[in-house]
């Protein structure tokens, strides 16, 4: 009998109501979710194997063939937040021991750079400091040096706030052989990216950025080249929650007349990226990227006003839906963010990995992306420059 009573009482904690306050989350991600997404998220759950959430599946491909567009039969979407995009990617494409090239001029090359050393890749790198790019020529001089089979390029370095050149990179890696993968997490919809016709082989984004969906699912796709790389490989990939060969019979993408049960996907999310990629399909991709980049130039204008440092210096190069901005000379950076909390309830967000303590970021994407939230950014960032300023004791 005493081996069945319980011990441990219900905590306290959850005897209280669920407390989520409204936020402006002008950060990196995630952005606030527009009611119409919420509301589809809400909706009653079905099956994840009923014949309606396949059909919701089968959306939700086309969706992200529209926004990345690709005509890739392999497009789908992860059970997982961008990182898992970025294993899933890795894990099938790579084998332990074949060599990759990855490019790091802010944190997403590092963490590629250690999710492919952890499953047993040769990883070399090419580097810059954040807010850096790379030329086609640097790209092509590592690519002979180290034949690697795949390149890693971040398109939208969120962490720099750096958008990257794409033209060219995929003609020069499949001249050595090597398939391109790139990263669209804090960029997509917001800045011009066309995956067939950069001759991109594995894109992956994020739900929660420009597309305004909750956290928690990644589109991806892989091209005909990248798919021959991942179905002809000699040893299974490390995750069998990630193994493409299980995944692609889930969404249908494997011309088997039967799709069978590999993991629950997350239903709501599902519905909720279903009515986020409807968004942008109603929009339309053109009128989003100007959308972001008008707002985005509207914005950075009204910073220069106040006196601060855009930390990209080109404008062609500046990421539309993450401001990046130097950290103002005689203002702690902690304590400008924690009083832009308290007092406007806005989330602005500090550096990451090797930029924290180098600069600020303000994201203002999708549902965010308006002149009267670049506005109400600018006014709260006037008032912090005001009442933080560090006294020279
Ligand atoms: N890549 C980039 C460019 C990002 O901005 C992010 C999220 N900040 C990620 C990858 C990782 O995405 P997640 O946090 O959804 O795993």
């Amino acid at each position: 009998r005493g081996m069945s009573s319980v011990t441990i009482p219900p905590p306290a904690c959850m005897l209280r109501p669920l407390e989520a306050p409204f936020r402006y989350l002008f950060g990196p991600g995630p952005s606030n979710v527009p009611p119409r997404v919420l509301a589809a998220g809400g909706r009653p759950i079905i099956g994840h194997m009923h014949s309606e959430m396949f059909g919701i599946m089968n959306d939700i491909k086309k969706g992200i063939q529209y926004a990345f567009q690709t005509s890739n039969n392999m497009t789908l979407a992860m059970s997982g937040s961008g990182h898992t995009a970025m294993e899933c990617a890795l894990f099938n494409i790579v084998e332990p021991g074949e060599s990759v090239l990855v490019a790091i001029n802010g944190i997403w090359g590092e963490r590629v750079a250690e999710i492919a050393e952890r499953m047993g890749a040769k990883v070399h790198t090419l580097v810059k400091t954040p807010g850096g790019h790379f030329t086609n020529a640097e790209i092509e001089q590592a690519l002979a040096k180290h034949k690697p089979v795949l390149f890693f390029l971040t398109h939208g370095e969120s962490s720099a706030g750096l958008v990257h050149p794409v033209d060219g990179v995929g003609d020069t890696c499949h001249k050595y052989n090597c398939l391109l993968l790139v990263d669209s997490v804090a960029s997509l919809g917001a800045a011009p990216l066309l995956m067939d016709q950069q001759n991109i082989d594995i894109l992956y984004t994020g739900s929660q950025k420009a597309l305004n969906a909750p956290p928690g699912t990644a589109p991806i796709s892989f091209s005909e080249r990248a798919c021959h790389k991942m179905f002809n490989r000699k040893t299974k990939p490390v995750s069998y929650l990630l193994d493409m060969t299980h995944l692609s019979n889930y969404w249908g993408n494997d011309g088997k007349p039967e799709r069978t049960y590999h993991h629950t996907g997350p239903v709501s999310g599902f519905f909720a990226l279903r009515e986020s990629l409807a968004i942008l399909a109603e929009t339309g991709l053109e009128n989003s990227w100007k959308h972001h980049t008008e707002v985005a130039e509207y914005f950075w204008k009204g910073l220069e006003d106040l006196g601060l440092k855009l930390f990209i210096k080109d404008k062609d190069l500046r990421l539309p839906s993450v401001t990046t901005i130097a950290i103002p000379e005689g203002y702690n950076w902690k304590e400008l963010l924690a009083y832009i909390m308290k007092h406007h309830r806005i989330e602005f967000a500090g550096g990451l990995g090797p930029s924290v303590g180098m600069l600020l970021r303000i994201g203002l994407m999708g549902y965010n992306c308006n002149k009267a939230n670049a506005a109400m950014a600018l006014a709260a960032l006037e008032d912090a420059l005001k009442q933080c300023r560090m006294s020279k004791a």
